[in-house]
């Protein structure tokens, strides 16, 4: 029998006549004849309200109690569901992390998962019973403790479920009918796209675009999970197939860039007056890797003297005061003269295979920022990507512009 998980993120179960109008697409699917695994996320802003909580009880919280706490609101929105679905006449019910189980690793707050028993849910396709899988938790089977999968984390539990009953689709319903050449709230002429390749969407998730986590998309690719984002405010009876992920060479018409993402998660660091000599460089970021740090774009300034240089680089906004801690504590060792900072930036990305084939892609960018005076902070590029760090007060400007210059505005 054809078997579907179907996710419905935090606005898709935001009250219970959303849950009733989810309960409805999952009744097209069950009289379909389609086997359903149903992942829910917590009613939007929930997940945020609880995790307010755990830091003003306190900041130094145990991670494992945040874990507890969050998980929570994934436990009501799975039993209201199966509730809804018991009352439509459709056999149902919910399954805790723990319960099926799914299992991760110890890293509370953000875990990864390493394996998912399908039996007992197989047990319950057999009993024709819809599973409704609280998303975003799992439990440690090292110390039995739940663990959450960090945030957006139910994209990542929907996909895996999919990957561990060896589901014929993953349908990821959400706010917006697709995937988009860029966020839809930002930029109104951006077009949704009816697929996109894996390593596109791994980058625009990576570099923002919060759509789907990225291990979510990750776990697709490494899978071969057929995984489409579509939208729950559809007409149940009437449903858009949405966006497929899938791979570059099914896709006949190739753009050279597909998408604009940002992100306002990153922080500007400068050293000033680093010695310009061999073995600073390794100085500053080897006690960041080792603290776990992720460092981003660099650059480093030759300066007039020849004998000191500035360094600037990113990191992740959340990890900034950690960051700034381990320098000072290296100071003696790195020799720079003051540390800089800035968290009013913004990283603006854009995305395509195809920059693999073309030259200038990022060139005309620059131009085309400039063109509208807005300064270049920080560049990267890689093999199908590049990003620039820009002052946060123009991130719409920028990213409007380059939607537009790449010929991605829908008409
Ligand atoms: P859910 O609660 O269903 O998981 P999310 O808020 O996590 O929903 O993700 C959906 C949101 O992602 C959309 O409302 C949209 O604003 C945002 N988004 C950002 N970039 C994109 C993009 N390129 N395409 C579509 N949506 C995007
Ligand atoms: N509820 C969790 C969050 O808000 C997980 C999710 O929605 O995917 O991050
Ligand atoms: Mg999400």
């Amino acid at each position: 029998m054809a078997r579907l998980v179907m996710k419905f993120g935090g606005t898709s179960v935001a009250n219970i006549e959303r849950i009733r109008n989810v309960a409805r697409h999952v009744k097209r699917e069950v009289d379909a004849g389609f086997e359903v695994a149903v992942v829910v996320s917590a009613m939007s802003g929930k997940t945020n309200e609880l995790v307010g909580w755990v830091k003003e009880s306190n900041p130094l919280y145990d991670d494992r109690e945040y874990d507890s706490v969050v998980a929570s609101g994934e436990q009501v929105t799975s039993g209201l569901l199966a509730i809804v679905l018991q009352e439509m006449g459709i056999p149902a019910r919910s399954w805790q992390g723990w319960q099926i189980p799914i299992e991760t690793d110890e890293a509370h707050g953000s875990a990864r998962i390493v394996k998912i028993d399908g039996a007992r849910l197989n047990e319950g396709f057999a009993r024709k019973e819809v599973a409704v899988i609280a998303g975003f938790q799992g439990v440690d089977p090292a110390t039995g403790r739940i663990a959450t999968l960090g945030r957006g984390g139910s994209d990542t539990s929907a996909v895996a479920i999919a990957a561990a009953i060896h589901a014929d689709r993953c349908d990821i319903y959400t706010d917006v009918d697709g995937v988009y050449t860029s966020d839809p709230r930002i930029v109104h002429k951006a077009r949704r796209l009816d697929k996109v390749a894996f390593e596109e969407m791994l980058e625009m998730a990576s570099l923002g675009a919060k759509v789907l986590q990225v291990r979510s998309v990750e776990m697709a690719m490494v899978h071969g999970v057929k995984t489409f984002v579509r939208s729950s405010f559809d007409d149940p009876a009437n449903p858009q197939p949405g966006t497929l992920i899938c791979d570059e060479e099914d896709i006949v018409e190739q753009q050279v860039v597909t998408g604009i993402a940002f992100s306002k998660d990153e922080a500007q660091i400068t050293l000033r007056k680093v010695a310009d000599k061999p073995g600073v460089a390794a100085a500053i970021f080897m006690p960041l890797a080792e603290a776990n740090v992720n460092v981003d774009m660099i650059i480093q300034v030759v300066s007039d003297d020849a004998a000191t240089t500035d360094i600037t680089f990113t990191v992740p906004a959340a990890e900034f005061e950690r960051a700034r801690a381990i320098l000072e504590g290296a100071r003696d060792k790195i020799g720079f003269t003051t540390l800089q900072s800035s968290g009013d930036v913004v990283k603006i990305s854009a995305i395509g295979v195809g920059m693999r084939s073309h030259a200038g892609v990022a060139a005309a960018a620059f131009r085309a920022l400039a063109e509208k005076s807005i300064n270049i902070r920080a560049i990267t590029t890689s093999e199908i990507k590049f990003s620039v760090l820009i002052d946060a007060a123009y991130t719409e400007l920028a990213v409007r512009t380059l939607h537009s210059l790449y010929g991605l505005d829908k008409a």
